[in-house]
């Protein structure tokens, strides 16, 4: 078995160095994992990768733009089916994978682990001792949230799988994958905590926990930093620790803490 690494040229705030796009190499198969987003050169590197070998599947492991959008293309050109979650924009699957669902390459068996959090059609796959991530854990950065509930269950789920190495969809993999993920549930509860004690200390909106907790955020990341708060004011709201209108929520939307007895 080998993995290579193709890096999407696809640098930004949220990408990292850029995409990678893995090739899972077994015997004479290999499959592509996370093709990336539409880029002709990437399209070009992938095919020059692949080589002569016979491609058995090209997989995303979620809708997002930086991931999914090249794999229908790439697909058609390697003649074979695309799978991921769900459809997404510019991404149609041929093979919707839940939860344990397996995909072949060589003697390879790559399991779905369905990880909802930075995207609800979020999906981690696992190989033997390895992980391939996605978003859902990156190399090193603090993941966006859709739904921070969701997000910690699925930290909890990968923790329990006890892999060794993680293949992130952006920046380095690690063989320290442990550490890597204990060290992001504690940096999440610790942000908690900080929200709490942020509002216990007086803020009082969106925006004054964004400034308590998130000051060190630049200017060009603060909406995302309302965002981020405001994905962890709806956790907490659930977990009966606020009160917070999570439905229409924005940057002047209150927060209260919920009076523990
Ligand atoms: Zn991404």
């Amino acid at each position: 078995m080998t993995i290579e690494r193709v890096l999407a040229p696809n640098p930004g705030v949220y990408t990292g160095p850029g995409t990678n796009t893995y090739l899972i190499i077994d015997r004479d198969e290999v499959a592509v994992l996370d093709p990336g987003p539409v880029i002709d050169r990437h399209l070009l590197a992938i095919l020059d990768a692949v080589r002569a070998r016979t491609a058995t599947a090209v997989i995303a492991t979620h809708t997002h733009s930086d991931h999914a959008p090249l794999a229908n293309a790439l697909a058609a050109r390697l003649r074979v089916p695309v799978f991921g979650n769900r459809p997404g924009p510019g991404f149609e699957p041929d093979v919707l994978l839940a939860d344990g669902d397996t995909v072949g390459v060589g003697r390879l068996s790559l399991e779905a682990v369905h990880t909802p959090g930075h995207a609800a059609d979020h999906l981690c796959f696992r190989l033997s001792e390895r992980l391939f991530t996605g978003d859902h854990i990156m190399g090193g950065s603090t993941v966006v949230m859709e739904d921070a509930s969701a997000y910690l269950a699925s930290l909890y789920r990968v923790q329990d799988l006890g892999v060794e190495r993680i293949e992130p969809g952006h920046g380095d993999s690690t063989d320290d994958a442990g550490t890597v993920i204990a060290g992001y549930i504690e940096h999440r509860l610790a942000r908690e905590q900080e929200i709490l004690d942020a509002i216990g200390a007086g803020a009082r909106t969106v925006e004054d926990v964004v400034d308590a907790v998130y000051a060190f955020v630049p200017a060009d990341l603060q909406m995302a930093a309302v965002h981020q708060v405001t994905v962890q004011l709806s956790k907490l709201s659930a977990d009966e620790k606020v009160w917070f209108p999570a439905g229409a929520a924005g940057p002047s939307t209150m927060v209260e803490l919920i009076a523990r007895q």
